[in-house]
Parts: structure tokens; sequence; C-alpha cells
């Protein structure tokens, strides 16, 4: 096929004009508009005053009108009808015709019939879209404007107060019924919701209430009303067939209440109404002999059976009931299930045998559900764990550490208290260290960062035996002592303290308590062990991170830093310096005669002289000031915020203390001396190297001059006098 003949051919069929029937359709639609203009055309001219004036014009108008009112009602039902959504269009010719219509009314009875026009206000407005009704009164006000005025301004004025106060009020109410509607609604669900965990609770799907606080609560009632749903069902087709198997009166599940004293109803089928639907006590009557001996029961009487409890006051007069314990694997009484008939013919052993299937059919299917909580709850339990594993494992530094383990302690079981401590070896005695903790105690947070000394507390022991105390959940908390004498947390009814064990030793202890008593289940108190060894691995790893960097940056003999992270540090105070317009000196130290040091008593010696030297300088500097092992046996120091004087003061207690220490050796005491130059930026220069090349000058100024002295740039460039004599 071409294109040449293909194209026109497809247009053809379908010509763009009106065709006559699309005319009509346009006619047609127009009918209302155009009847509502002519009626309000009419009443402005004043027809319609009387019944008997009126003319066939007129009678044409309103026959236009009804038909139209009549179309835009057969529009708007039929839109309806068909769920589409509806058109502001046909709302307003509905309305606008019934307003017409109305005026006409009005116009032929007299302004009486006024009021009239108010309730079919109040009507549109409230049947009508928001638009639409206030369109429509818009409209009313309008065309009552164009009968009465100019003349009866009054009474125009009056009749749009009360067209408002109409349509106003009518909406108010209508809004208000609704929302109190909803609001009941909205109750009902709640307490179905209530019931339903009521019921839940009797199936013991969910242990009372323990986890309410957990995230995650609504997910779970979601869940849950599923879950009772699927035992009733299940349940209830059970019974279904029991009773129509053995041709009950009822067949009823009784299930026994938490404290198993009560008995409550399940779920029946009943020819009466009468079913007992309150707890009732599980001792008495029939059902208590049962429970007794665990073991089925039938009986039967022609003056009816005693003992029977599960009707209210009044119920039918039972002549035969054959009753079956619902009975767990382990043995364990769950309720009963029963049947009974008013006839007196008696319960045979095939019927027993069915009830008791029936019984372990509903067991099941409440088992099952159980089953289904206990894993759906693990398995959130799990995610929470994981969650918190990785957590630990993110952890960067120790700190990051402790902040982690006490997050996930709390997501994973309920605690009120948790703690975490660190042990360390101090001059070969223990010191335990609180390093965080979380908790309202009666000590507040002023134990974290508290250290407490080894005893006999419980985190001590759980260091010393590396295993979780106290072994069983301990009445009498107040009297433990968990960390030491002067720490006493009061008011805790379950308490675990794990080991951190990591490398073959523990590092210290996780502390887990709660004001409850035997708040943690097994299963807490494994996921709290196991967050215990994330953590001292995390720990360790953390702490193995902190001595690598330490390492990197210091020196091995004097734990000084070295001369590279000096060397940045110089860079970073010296930009700090310059950029705030402050001072910033540099000592550079150099031992005296070092190398006969070395010679005499022996390069170890040499080492204990250089560690006690970064000593003196570790202690005299400020916490301020960067202290660096620039090379062999010489030191240097950046001392932000400090002028030449500051520095000098410092250079000179450094070098009066070197020169009054003694060091020991197996050749007998030595001292040793220091010498020292001191460089200030911005007084000498503000580049690094010349800050440091002008120390260093100094410094053999100093050597040069019968060492023991410190020197700065002003008394080199002097001629240099001993600072000694001149101090
Ligand atoms: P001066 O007063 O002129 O400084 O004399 P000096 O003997 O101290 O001379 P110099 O500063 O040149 O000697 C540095 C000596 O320090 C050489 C080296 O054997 C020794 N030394 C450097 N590093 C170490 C170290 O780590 N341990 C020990 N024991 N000695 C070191
Ligand atoms: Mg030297
Ligand atoms: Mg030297």
């Amino acid at each position: 096929m071409t294109p040449s003949n293909s194209l026109p051919r497809m247009r053809l069929g379908r010509p763009l004009a009106f065709t006559p029937g699309k005319w009509a359709q346009h006619l047609v639609r127009a009918v209302p508009g155009l009847s509502v203009l002519s009626v309000f055309a009419l009443l402005a001219q004043g027809h319609f005053r009387t019944v008997h004036a009126l003319g066939w014009l007129d009678a044409l108008a309103l026959t236009v009108l009804l038909l139209g009112g009549a179309l835009a009602m057969v529009r708007r039902v039929r839109r309806a009808m068909h769920g589409a959504a509806l058109l502001l269009r046909d709302e307003l010719e509905l309305g606008a015709t019934l307003l017409a219509a109305s005026f006409v009314v009005v116009a032929l009875l007299g302004d009486t019939a006024y009021p009239l026009i108010y309730l079919l206000m109040a009507f549109l407005v409230s049947f009508l879209s928001r638009p639409a009704g206030l369109t429509l009164v818009g409209m009313a006000v309008l065309f009552d404007a164009l009968l009465t005025l100019p003349e009866r301004w009054g009474v125009w004025l009056a009749r749009v107060a009360f067209l408002g106060l109409f349509a106003g009020l009518y909406h108010l109410v209508l809004r208000a019924r609704l929302l109190a509607s909803q609001r009941a609604e909205h109750d009902a669900v709640k307490n179905k919701i209530r019931e339903l965990e009521e019921r839940a609770r009797t199936f013991r799907l969910v242990s009372s209430g323990s986890h309410d606080s957990l995230p995650g609560v609504q997910e779970q009632e979601k869940w849950l009303v599923a879950a009772v749903k699927e035992i009733e069902g299940a349940t209830g087709s059970a019974l279904e067939i029991a009773e129509l198997a053995v041709r009950a009166h009822t067949v009823g599940v009784f299930l026994l209440t938490q404290d198993d004293r009560g008995l409550k109803l399940h779920d029946c089928r009943s020819a009466s109404e009468r079913v007992q639907r309150e707890r009732f006590p599980a001792g008495e009557g029939v059902f208590g002999a049962l429970l007794k001996r665990g073991l089925p029961l039938r009986m039967n009487a022609d003056g009816g059976v005693k003992g029977v409890t599960h009707y209210e006051p009044g119920g039918p007069e039972v002549r035969a009931i054959c009753a079956v314990p619902i009975v767990e694997g382990s043995g364990h009484v769950r309720g009963v299930l029963v049947a009974d008939r008013l006839d007196n013919s008696p319960f045979t052993d095939d019927e027993e045998r069915l009830l008791t299937t029936v019984a372990a059919e509903v067991l099941r299917s409440i088992e099952v559900e159980r089953v289904m909580s206990y894993i759906r709850r693990s398995r959130d339990e799990k995610d929470r764990f994981f969650k918190a594993l990785e957590e630990l494992n993110r952890a960067g530094s120790p700190d990051q550490v402790f902040l982690a383990v006490l997050e996930s302690a709390r997501h994973l079981a309920p605690l009120d208290f948790c703690a975490v401590t660190l042990v360390a070896e101090e001059q070969g005695k223990r010191l335990h260290k609180i390093m965080r903790m979380s908790g309202v105690t009666n000590a507040g947070r002023a134990l974290e960062g508290r250290s407490f000394a080894d005893n006999n507390g419980l985190v001590a022991n759980v260091v010393r035996y590396g295993a979780p105390l106290p072994g069983r959940d301990a009445g009498a908390m107040d009297r433990q002592i968990i960390f030491d004498d002067d720490t006493q947390i009061r008011g805790l009814q379950s308490l675990k303290i794990f080991p951190l064990v990591a490398g073959g030793r523990s590092l210290g202890t996780l502390v887990a308590g709660s004001r409850k008593k035997a708040a943690f289940d097994s299963d807490e108190l494994r996921m709290l062990e196991v967050v215990a060894l994330s953590a001292a691995q995390a720990v360790l790893r953390a702490q193995l991170f902190e001595q690598m960097e330490r390492m990197a940056t210091t020196d091995g003999l004097t734990g000084l830093l070295n001369h590279r992270t000096f060397q940045g540090r110089f860079d970073d105070a010296l930009a700090g310096a310059k950029r705030y317009g402050r001072k910033l000196s540099v000592i550079l130290t150099d031992v005296d005669h070092f190398k006969s040091v070395n010679d005499t008593y022996g390069h170890p010696t040499g080492d204990q002289v250089l560690k006690g030297v970064a000593r003196i300088l570790r202690e005299t500097a400020r916490d301020t000031d960067l202290v660096a092992r620039y090379g062999g046996e010489e030191f240097a120091i950046i001392m932000p915020e400090t002028d030449t004087k500051g520095a000098q003061v410092i250079a000179e207690r450094i070098r009066e203390r070197v020169m009054a220490e003694v060091f020991q050796s197996e050749q007998g005491p030595l001292k040793v001396t220091l010498s020292l130059g001191i460089a200030t930026c911005p007084d000498v220069g503000e580049q690094k190297q010349q800050l440091i090349d002008l120390a260093d000058q100094c410094l053999y100024f100093a050597k040069r001059h019968g060492r023991n002295q410190s020197v700065t740039v002003q008394h080199m460039q002097a001629g240099g006098r001993r600072v000694a004599e001149a101090g």
C-alpha cells in the first residue's frame, strides 16, 4: 500500500464539521441554563404576579424550566450511578432551575412564601458541592436584588442576611453531625482492637505488656489482629464440624485465664442466647471436676445435669454433656471444649473421641499462631541485634564504642540502667573506670568517668573471673556492690554484669540493670552477652588503633612528638598565630657534651638521661605547648601565644630543672646541662625555616659561649651576654 492512497482514506470517513445530531445535543445541553435566564428575565419584568394573569410566554418559560430541571436531574443521577465525578455545571443547572422555580412560586404566592427560598438554600448548600452551593447563594442574592432594588433596600438586606444564616447554619449542623459520627466510628474501632488484644492475651500470644514501650508496636498490633482472626477462623470451623457431627445444642471452647483461675468463652456454636460470655470460676461444677482430673467427662440426667456453669442464670436445662480438656503437649491444661444436649441422649465413645480431636485441633490453631508470634518477635529481635552489632563494628574511637554499646543494649533489653567499665593496670594495681553509663540512678551522671580500685564488688569480680554475675537473679540487689562502696545504685531488681573479653583477657564489663523483677529473658541475656563480646572486640580494636596512631606520631623512647609530627604541628600553629596576629615562640635545646655521657656511662644510661630530660620538658611546658624530640638529643618546644620574654622564662625553668636533676647509673650518679635557643614570630621572622634556623643559631651561640644557658635572637644579635647573669 502506498502512502498516497492510504492517508486520504483514513481521514475521509470522519468529517470535522458539526453534524445535525451534535447541534441538537448542544441545544439540549443549553436548555436548563436558557430556561433559568428566561424565567428570571420574565420575573424582572414583573411577570408571574398572579396565577390568573399567566400568559402563553410565562407558560412556555415554565415548561422549558421544568424540562431543564428534569434534564439536569437526569444527568446528575446518571453520573452518580456510573460512579463518575459530579460536574459543577450539572449541579449549578439543577440548583438554578430549582431556585428559579421557587422564585416563581414566591412571586405567585407573595412575600410570605419567601422562607421557601431559605429552605431551598439550606438544602442546596448541604447536598451540593461547596462551590455550587456558594454560587447559588450568590445567584439568589443577585436575583433578589433585581426584584427588590432600588426601592426595597431593607427587605433585600434582611433576606440576604437570612439566606446567609440558613445556608451557614445548615452547613455547620451537618458538619458537626459528620464529625460526631466519625468520632463514634473511631472509638468503635479502638474498642475492637482492645478487645482483640485482650483475646490475644488470653491466648498468651503476647506476654502482658512487657514490650509495649518498644518501637514498631503499631506494626505488631496489625499483625496481632490478623493472628487472632486466624485463630478464630480455624477454631470456628472446627466447632461447626463438631456441632453438626454430634448434633449438640451448644459446642463451645472456654480457655483458662492467665491466672488459671477463671474460664472465658473463646468461641461457640449454640442454639442458645445464654451461653456465659463473662469470665467464670474454673474450679466449680463439671468443668472444675474435669480440670482437676485432666480427662474427658460425660454426664447425663433426666432432671438436668448438675454443675453446668457455661450458661448464664436462666439458661437452658442440659440433660447430656461431654467435656474434654484442651491439653498442651507438656500436659498443661489450657481450657475446655464442651458439647451438650437438651434431650437425654448420652454422648457416645465415638462422639467423645471426635470432640477430643476437635479440642486438639483448637489447641493446634492457637499453638500455631503462638509459634508464629514467637518467630515474628524473635525476627524483630534479630534485626535489632544485627543492627546493634553493625553499629559496634562501625564505632572508631573507644568512646564511640561505649556509646554504641549503651545504645544497642537498651534496644535489645528493657534496661533502666546500663554502664560500661574498663580496667587498667597502673603501677601494678588494677583500676576500674566507669567509661559511660545511661539510666537514672540516685547518683545521676556523676558516676561517669569515675575510677575505683580493685575490690570485692561485682564488676571487679566479673573482670577477675571473666564470667557474668550474678549467677541467679538475686533478690536483694540493694545490698550488692556493683562498682564500689561509694557508688550505690538502689532500686534495681534485675542485674547482670557481663565481662568484655577480647584477646584472652577481660577489658572491662557491661552492666545491665532493670527496676523490674526477672526483667530479662534468656534470649535477651544471650544477646547482651554477644553484645558484650563484640563490644570487647571493638574496644580492643579502638585501643589498638589509638596505639598505632600514637606510635606513628610520637617518639618511641621519650613519648614526645616525633620530628615529622613536629613539622606538621609547627605549620598549623604558625598559621594560627599569623591569622590572629599572635606571637609564637620556638625553643630548640641540645644536651651539653652528651657524647661523653654515652662514652662514660654507656648508651643505655644515655637513653635514661634523654627520657629524664624529656619528662622535665613535658612537665615544665604548658598544656598548649608542643614538645617534640627534634633529633638525637635535641628537643623543640613550640609555644603559641608566647612572646620572647615568656619563652625565656620557661626556657630558664627547664634549664634549671635539668641542671638540678640527678640521674642514676651503674657507675654512680650523674648530671647534665642543657643549652637552649629561642626565636619568636613575628619579631625575628615569620617563616618556619627562618625561625628554626635562628633558634638553632642561638643554640650554637649558647654552646660557643659556655653552654648551660638560654639565648634569644636579641641577645645573640646584641653580642650575647649570659642570660643567667642578666637574670
Ligand atoms: P655538644 O655540647 O656540643 O652538644 O656536645 P655533644 O657531645 O652533645 O655533641 P652532639 O650534640 O653532636 O652529640 C650528640 C650525641 O648524642 C651523638 C649521639 O651518639 C648521641 N645520641 C643521639 N641520639 C641518641 C640516643 O637516642 N641515645 C643515646 N644514648 N645517645 C644518642
Ligand atoms: Mg646534638
Ligand atoms: Mg649535644
